[in-house]
């Protein structure tokens, strides 16, 4: 593949150094060999199922369904271990890794999720690991920061540009061209070059896969709508994939921050513009707007180019929804079901009560439960006043 062949209409492909061409043609190699490898596959899968916790349950939350008019049912991808979808991806890229002999992994994170699912998965492959993290972020995420250095993984803080995700990136891609031979650069969601947004696909497709055969089980038919939050993007497609080419439409909530007409939001799809940002073609944010949110996990210029085609070819919709209304989210769904989702995840609840108070009243609606909440404690605390 070079710069000019793109996997999703026009977005995607591959815009990287002449150095990295060769790694990355390699990295696809492997990747579509262990796919159709059943050692691999087994070994994969009882990872998921022993070490992760797969299959996760899907929920039917009877008072938020009675609450919103609509039935809701959750993908409890909180459950797993480390409390996030992440590992999905990480344990999958991790052996791979090791089976194409790598013996170091490093790993870009914002909040420290990431980070924390690459973490773990290097000490129990026992593959040297490093996390690179913004200096603003490192000193917002010591829970994080502490975590990752317990199990072994070395972080170096970034202290150029804005200090933050994006600079993570820019670093991390850096110690790659400089260690192509021992590294694998293990990319946290379905962004970044080809093959990372079809192989990250390919590992968070597991969350669609149970769900679609979940929901049949329980009322003998399909969802009307799947939602899930977008950062990368990497929940949002593991969930739609499966669905792809049914009758089920697809919402992905962004991060709004503070309203998508401002100069403070995290949402490309819904407000940015075309552009290369770090090996892709994509939706990115315009240079003028402040890339927040209320959850760190969202804090991202960009998104997954396969997010790009479908809200450019209209088969997903895309909705800033803004801290607020993810904190009220958040709020009601700890009250309703004693459910404390994380706040990235609380942008895809926001947003489904949107929908099933409006066209999607009365529906059959699937929502991403990307993550649980503990780590967003501390920011809660300081939004609501319950004493
Ligand atoms: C990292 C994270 C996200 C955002 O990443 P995606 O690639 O968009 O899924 C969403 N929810 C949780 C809980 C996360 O940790």
């Amino acid at each position: 593949m070079s710069d000019g062949d793109h996997e999703f209409g026009s977005y995607g492909g591959r815009y990287v150094p002449e150095d990295l061409q060769e790694a990355l043609d390699q990295l696809a190699a492997g990747f579509d060999q262990a796919v159709e490898d059943p050692e691999y596959r087994q070994r994969l899968d009882s990872l998921l199922r022993d070490y992760a916790g797969r299959p996760t349950p899907l929920y039917h939350a009877e008072t938020l369904s009675e609450r919103w008019g609509a039935d809701v049912y959750l993908k409890r991808e909180d459950l797993l271990h480390g409390g996030a979808h992440k590992i999905n991806n990480t344990l999958g890229q991790g052996l791979l890794a090791a089976h194409a002999g790598k013996t170091r992994l490093i790993a870009e994170t914002g909040a420290g999720q990431h980070g924390t699912a690459t973490a773990m998965v290097g000490a129990m492959l026992g593959l040297d690991t490093e996390i690179y993290m913004g200096k603003k972020d490192v000193e917002r995420q010591k829970m994080n920061v502490f975590r990752m250095r317990l199990m072994g993984a070395q972080v170096n803080e970034v202290t150029r540009g804005g200090e933050g995700l994006a600079d993570a990136v820019d670093a991390a891609l850096e110690d790659l061209v400089e260690n192509v031979d021992s590294t694998h650069y293990l990319v946290g969601s379905v962004v970044g070059p080809d093959p990372f947004p079809r192989m990250v696909r390919e590992f968070q497709s597991v969350i669609g896969e149970e769900a679609r055969e979940q929901i049949q089980e329980k009322t003998d038919g399909l969802p009307d709508a799947c939602v899930a939050c977008v950062g990368g993007g990497s929940n949002a497609i593991g969930l739609f994939h499966a669905f792809r080419d049914d009758d089920v439409a697809f919402y992905g909530a962004e991060g709004g921050g503070e309203g998508a007409d401002s100069t403070r939001h995290a949402a490309p799809l819904a407000a940015g513009e075309d552009e290369v940002i770090h090996g892709m073609h994509t939706r990115v944010i315009d240079d003028d707007v402040d890339v927040h949110s209320v959850s760190a996990g969202l804090d991202y210029p960009g998104v997954g180019p396969e997010h790009a085609m479908f809200r450019e070819i209209g088969r997903a919709e895309y909705t800033a929804v803004t801290d607020d209304e993810a904190l009220a989210a958040f709020r009601e769904l700890s009250e309703a079901e004693g459910i404390i989702p994380a706040l990235e995840t609380s942008h895809a609840l926001a947003h489904a009560k949107q929908l099933a108070e409006g066209e999607h009243s009365r529906d059959t609606i699937v929502v991403n439960l990307s993550g649980r909440g503990d780590k967003d404690m501390d920011t809660a605390a300081e939004k609501f006043d319950l004493s």
